[in-house]
């Protein structure tokens, strides 16, 4: 065959391949594209929420207790109704399953979590957990049935540390099953509450590679969606946070009888520190944010100059390279506001958490599906910890955001409008089938 023979056909294969791709990914699918009935979504939220109801118009169904269980049993029935074969994992995550015609394939997880924080609101997980359910029934009652097989998942206790989800993907150190949770009980006595069992975990552990890919829809619990009026906002990654506490040492001494001049106060010095973070952590491009939240002054009198300061500084960025640039400035900018105050600094890290970024394809077939559907996109970070961050230990991830109206969350006053979760319910079922088709 001669070279020119060859490309030619080479074209031609080409071309019906990508044509073959089209047929099921693109067009037979997009004139049949089914979608998802908003109204029982938005029904179905204002009956979870009657579990754990509070005065304020929002819900205390924090993990591990009554109200949560209750919750979970119902949500179990409504997954039920979907056509899933619900379990419960020895971690406590609820499974509702769905086979897929491809018997060898990895499964496409996607789902969020009913937990809330004391006080919270009916939206935060909520959403991406009923619409999740929403995709199956959808898929059940017009006959579509996947190549891969669908696991739909509601994990446990989101709000505590995102433990369900950690113990699938990185399992939970025996501190942590003993550490106690808000509802009063152990991490370890709260999964045997949830029907899990504590002394088999590794059941519910899965490898990096088992799993097709991750997908959840979740309100975006900060305001950049409402301010911008964007209805879908195609999730970058899930910021990485790291914690310091900085300590200031001075010289308490008498706050009468001691000059202006010589004076070692430690609360000046931190002030300043304070004043120079936020300086600093606005003085580059970017969605970085930085935050001194935490205070304790000693000895804490009127009349004494404070002798010893600590103060925690917390920084939050996609790029986790970034946080520890913007904290070296910090830190020598405080240390020589230190010195000019005749006061000692150290600083110790007590937290870090890597960044997780979402799968640049995902973040692709996520605006793709949001065209299709005539909805303006655009790209942000979390700035909110998911179950996502930890199932990007296991394969690829994508996450949808709907607005918070007024970017209110963990509160009652926490609302995202039906037309908008109706939106991120068809964007994630759409995504779901073009993942589908291609992974
Ligand atoms: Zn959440």
């Amino acid at each position: 065959m001669n070279r020119r023979r060859f490309t030619q056909q080479l074209a031609a294969a080409v071309a019906a391949m990508s044509l073959g791709r089209t047929t099921r990914g693109e067009a037979t699918f997009l004139a049949s594209a089914p979608g998802v009935d908003g109204e029982r979504i938005n029904r179905q939220l204002l009956e979870l929420a009657h579990f754990g109801k509070n005065p304020y118009g929002g819900v205390s169904r924090v993990a591990y207790s009554e109200f949560d269980r209750q919750g979970r049993e119902w949500a179990m029935n409504v997954m039920r109704e979907a056509g899933l074969a619900v379990s419960i994992d020895a971690a406590g995550n609820i499974f509702g399953r769905r086979p897929g015609s491809v018997a060898t394939l990895n499964p496409l997880v996607f789902g969020s979590h009913i937990d809330s924080v004391p006080d919270g609101g009916n939206y935060d997980g909520d959403v991406g957990s009923l619409s999740a359910i929403e995709v199956a029934r959808t898929l059940a009652s017009n006959n579509l049935v996947t190549r891969h097989p669908l696991e739909v998942v509601i994990f446990q206790n989101e709000e505590g540390g995102t433990t369900g989800s950690r113990a699938m993907a990185a399992g939970l150190t025996p501190a942590e099953l003993e550490r106690v949770a808000q509802s009063g009980m152990s991490i370890r006595d709260g999964i045997r509450f949830l029907g899990g069992d504590p002394d088999r975990l590794d059941s519910a552990r899965r490898a990096p590679g088992d799993i097709a890919g991750y997908l959840e829809l979740h309100i975006e619990q900060g305001g950049v969606l409402d301010d911008t009026t964007t209805p879908i906002g195609v999730v970058l990654g899930i910021v990485g946070i790291r914690h310091w506490d900085i300590t200031i040492t001075g010289f308490a001494n008498h706050a009468g009888t001691t000059p202006m001049d010589r004076r070692k106060d430690a609360l000046l010095t931190a002030a300043r520190c304070i004043e120079a973070a936020n300086r600093i952590v606005r003085s580059v491009p970017g969605r970085q944010v930085g935050t001194v939240g935490k205070l304790a002054v000693e000895p804490g009198a009127y009349n004494v100059i404070p002798g010893l300061v600590t103060f925690g500084l917390e920084l939050r960025d996609l790029d986790d390279a970034k946080i520890l640039r913007l904290y070296q400035r910090i830190l020598a900018e405080c240390r020589r506001i230190a010195a000019l105050n005749g006061t000692a600094l150290t600083s110790t890290e007590t937290l870090a958490i890597a960044p997780a970024l979402t799968d640049p394809g995902i973040r692709g077939v996520i605006a793709g599906a949001a065209q299709e559907l005539g909805l303006r996109t655009i790209r942000l970070p979390s700035g909110a910890g998911h179950d996502a961050q930890e199932m990007a230990r296991l394969g690829p991830v994508g996450m949808i955001f709907v607005p918070s109206v007024g970017g209110i969350s963990h509160s009652p006053r926490e609302y995202s409008r039906p037309g908008d979760i109706e939106n991120g319910a068809n964007v994630l079922l759409r995504t779901l089938l073009r993942l589908d088709a291609t992974l």
